[in-house]
């Protein structure tokens, strides 16, 4: 093992930045982040991932008097800091409650001496009665890793994380970090306010991935051979296939072999020996595509895949950044597309109905559900839509995305639909699903059946459009949020969720576009 690592008196950060992990220059926000964790400050810092958040605490921590505390969620990613930092020659450990008594001791007896930098944590152990040995501790910085985990605003709320809002108490005076990758506004003033932050800095870094052409379709028939056409236009890249199914990915693997296209798949199913055999030849081979479910990606950094395919949406708008992101680690061009329909929509609805959260929290993962669907059938550029969602200002279209390079007069004003649409919606007294609505509209309602609403005056006002078409405009409108499925998940009913919402449509101050007329059968070349 290397000699440990001591602070040599009188380095700044860049010394040390240099001469123990061998890096030439800061990235992007590291030096303020670090220069105010350095003055002592309380600092909250959003930096996309592999943006280089974890310097941002450990150099401050190896540097200030004592040891730096860092609260982390997960045990793997942990156990890899501290085995990099070991390598290094820094003094790290990790608190978890894997740990056998005597290590923890062991540890917290170094840090007690002064000769430890860094000791991770779970949320968990500050919860326990190693929390009074802790407090004991000369402490020189608290770093909360994941720092979104700690709102319910966030698209990870971890319920132990709401033990962090003590730590001001436990540790008066010490200067505290919260790091994540992933904050809207929102969660990022609940961060402040739930760890209770003093006078924080907030350094929020650029989403932009200039490099990252976007783009995003509904669903057709035949997903796999839209897959297929999209994986093909990448010949001999090597890029990643999302499904949501284990079997969703072993199927799109075979059917892209039948192409002619080396492919793997990959899930939580499989062994681990296989798995790590597929990541290690994804990694080493060139032109291979996986075909994934979410489980794969955490950790494996290719710099070189061109390709990120969602041959199913992703969960969020946080969690599909996450994910087209490993695309062009390079900096070089790569492409991110994705597919998307309705169904995918109501699933993911209908998952969150019956998860067991909280009720706040499910009209919080609702509300993101419908944020993602209303970018993927949003007509604004992607990258700019992308930005704005995590906060910044000031963004101008990226002219690369799909919705950039549309030819302006390409879409369609479908605002008078959308208005009988949601009239037909409120006079029908919102307890009827779609396919009786378009009924309704196109005045085709059997004789005896529905009898109450055809006196009523949206009753056969819709024939302009096909059944189709009615069909486009009722999923933009619950795309966008206009209407919404209520009702339970069997027998759903369209309501009008947002009466003032729909006032705005009726005064003609919400325009309401469809990406082409929703009459024209789409043929794909
Ligand atoms: P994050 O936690 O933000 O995803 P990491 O802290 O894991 O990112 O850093 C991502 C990678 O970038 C790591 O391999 C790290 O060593 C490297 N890195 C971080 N800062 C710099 C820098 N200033 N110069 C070069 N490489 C850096
Ligand atoms: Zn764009």
């Amino acid at each position: 093992m290397p000699a440990a690592i001591i602070a040599e008196p009188q380095e700044t950060p860049l010394d040390l930045l240099k001469r123990v992990y061998g890096y030439e220059a800061f990235r992007g926000l590291q030096a303020d982040v670090i220069a105010d964790a350095m003055a002592g400050r309380d600092v909250l810092a959003v930096l996309p991932t592999g943006g280089g958040k974890s310097l941002c605490y450990q150099i401050p921590a190896i540097l200030r008097e004592g040891v730096g505390l860092v609260v982390s969620p997960l045990i793997a990613l942990m156990a890899d800091q501290v085995d990099a930092l070991k390598a290094l020659g820094v003094r790290a450990e990790r608190l978890d409650s894997s740990m056998a008594f005597e290590d923890k001791t062991e540890a917290l007896n170094a840090a007690a001496r002064g000769e430890m930098d860094l000791l991770y944590l779970s949320p968990e152990a500050l919860a326990t009665g190693l929390a009074g040995r802790l407090s004991q501790l000369p402490v020189s910085l608290i770093a909360i890793d994941e720092a979104h985990c700690v709102s319910q605003w966030g698209h990870d709320f971890r319920p132990d994380y709401r033990a962090l809002g003590r730590l001001k108490e436990m540790f008066p005076g010490v200067p505290r970090m919260a790091v994540t990758a992933t904050a809207d506004s929102r969660t990022r003033d609940d961060i402040l306010a739930q760890l209770d932050l003093r006078e924080p800095h907030t350094h929020v870094a650029s989403f932009d991935r200039p490099n990252l052409a976007l783009g995003a379709e509904p669903k057709g028939g035949g997903k796999s051979d839209r897959v297929i056409a999209l994986v093909k236009a990448h010949k001999g890249e090597s890029g990643i296939v999302y499904a949501a199914t284990r079997d969703g990915t072993e199927k799109l693997a075979e059917a892209l072999e039948k192409a002619g296209i080396p492919a793997l798949a990959y899930h939580a199913g499989l062994d681990a020996e296989v798995r790590a055999e597929r990541q290690r030849r994804f990694l080493l081979e060139e032109g291979l595509t996986m075909c994934a479910t979410v489980a794969f990606g955490m950790g494996v950094d290719k710099p070189d895949v061109r390709f990120v395919i969602h041959a199913d949406p992703p969960k969020t708008l946080e969690a599909y950044w996450q994910e087209v992101g490993r695309a062009g680690r390079d900096g070089k061009p790569a492409e991110g597309y994705a597919l998307f329909g309705p169904a995918d929509m109501r699933r993911s609805i209908s998952w969150t109905m019956e998860g067991d959260a909280a009720d706040e929290v499910k009209r919080v993962q609702l509300n993101k559900t419908r944020q993602l669907f209303a970018f993927f059938n949003g007509t604004e550029c992607r990258r700019a839509a992308v930005r704005k969602y995590f906060g910044e200002t000031d963004v101008q279209p990226c002219g690369d995305c799909d919705n950039c390079q549309r030819e302006p007069g390409e879409g369609y004003d479908a605002t008078k639909f959308a208005q009988m649409a949601v009239s037909a919606v409120l006079r029908c007294g919102q307890r009827i699903g779609r396919g009786r609505l378009i009924i309704h509209l196109l005045g085709q309602a059997k004789d005896g059946f529905d009898e109450d609403m055809q006196a009523l005056s949206t009753y056969g006002i819709g024939t302009d459009l096909s059944k189709q078409g009615w069909n486009a405009v009722f999923d933009e409108l619950l795309f966008s949020g206009l209407l919404a499925e209520g009702g339970d998940a069997m027998r759903p009913v369209i309501i009008v969720p947002d009466a003032d919402a729909a006032k705005a449509l009726f005064r003609g101050e919400t325009e309401v576009w469809l990406r082409s007329d929703p009459n024209v059968r789409k043929t794909r070349t």
